[in-house]
């Protein structure tokens, strides 16, 4: 390796990027609230104990009051019922105040996840999962956009990587996650390929691949030499090692001789996400707004 590869810094500082988010945000609602027009409103759901979900609904309503929104935060029991979830759906559908309506998941067994996404009007649909949502990205007319790939996509842009024409490999195929940043990256024009659990041989599918999207869920799944040299690495996953340790989906230390362009684990993706949900909260309350 030369002396300027090196010295180069490949990693994409998402906590950066997201911070630069947060405050064009804040900017925003400070202009709205100068002129008179109430702060976007954001109602977060929590059911049950989860920890891992308890420290989340914690960073997105931290984050809301950061950027001068109106921050509503409802906890619900373990064994709170699928039709009482469905009524705060509707009372939050109603409600003026409020713009962006998130359910965080996993949710308790007795709760229809589906039935949830479905219920929550689609233009407060902040997380981007009711199939509205979805299919208008499918259709490439994208409206509430779901966060995670957004802001996946929001950082390859910050980066000036744009993906038209490269070949992409999107390595989880989830509702959340997977699925989505693919059609994301077709909407941008790469030539998009979408592996998961049966994949037959993720290394061959890998090896002549751009931009590689991460999203499994398994430790350093990925492995340094998997990858093409020069490809750009974005990785979604959140996994604690054995040493309680938040790390990532791909092999870090192992990849960043190879790669261009890699998310570290923590400050990567993450950050990303909540600043694109509170970007899709302004967005709902504008459009709702101006409908
Ligand atoms: P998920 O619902 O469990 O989906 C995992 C995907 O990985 C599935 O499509 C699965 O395939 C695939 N997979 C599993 N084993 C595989 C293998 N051996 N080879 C290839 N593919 C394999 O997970 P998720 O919700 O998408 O989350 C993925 C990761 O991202 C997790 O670490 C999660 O914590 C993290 N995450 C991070 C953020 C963030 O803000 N940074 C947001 C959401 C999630 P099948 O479809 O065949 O089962």
């Amino acid at each position: 390796m030369s002396e300027t590869q090196n010295t180069v810094d490949k990693r994409i500082d998402g906590k950066a990027v997201a911070a630069g988010l947060r405050k064009e945000i804040a900017e925003k609602v400070k202009v709205r609230r100068d002129k008179g027009l109430p702060a976007p409103g954001l109602a977060v759901v929590l059911v049950g104990e989860d920890p891992a979900s308890r420290v989340y609904v914690g960073s997105k309503v931290k984050a809301c009051e950061e950027v001068g929104f109106l921050s509503r935060n409802y906890h619900l029991s373990v064994d709170t019922s699928e039709a009482e979830l469905l009524s705060l759906i509707d009372e939050l559908n109603a409600d003026d105040a409020i713009h962006g309506i998130l359910v965080q998941l996993p949710l308790p067994e007795q709760i229809d996840v589906q039935s949830v996404i479905e219920r929550i009007n689609p233009h407060k649909d902040v997380d981007g999962f009711h199939p509205y949502n979805l299919g208008r990205l499918a259709g490439k007319a994208p409206t509430l956009r779901p966060c995670t790939p957004y802001g996946c996509m929001r950082l390859l842009s910050a980066y000036g990587i744009d993906p038209m024409g490269k070949k992409a490999v999107v390595i989880g195929a989830s509702n959340i996650v997977g699925r989505p940043v693919a059609l994301e990256l077709l909407m941008a024009r790469a030539t998009v390929t979408v592996c998961h659990s049966k994949t037959q041989d993720l290394p061959a599918e890998l090896a002549d691949a751009d931009i590689v999207i991460a999203a499994v869920g398994i430790p350093k799944f990925v492995k340094g030499e998997w990858l093409k040299p020069g490809a750009v690495v974005i990785d979604v996953g959140i996994n604690r090692n054995e040493a309680g340790k938040l790390v990532g989906d791909v092999d870090f230390d192992a990849a960043y001789d190879r790669v261009s362009a890699i998310t570290p684990v923590p400050g990567g993706v993450g950050p990303m996400t909540i600043a694109c949900l509170l970007q899709n909260t302004l967005e709902a309350c504008e459009a709702i707004e101006n409908a």
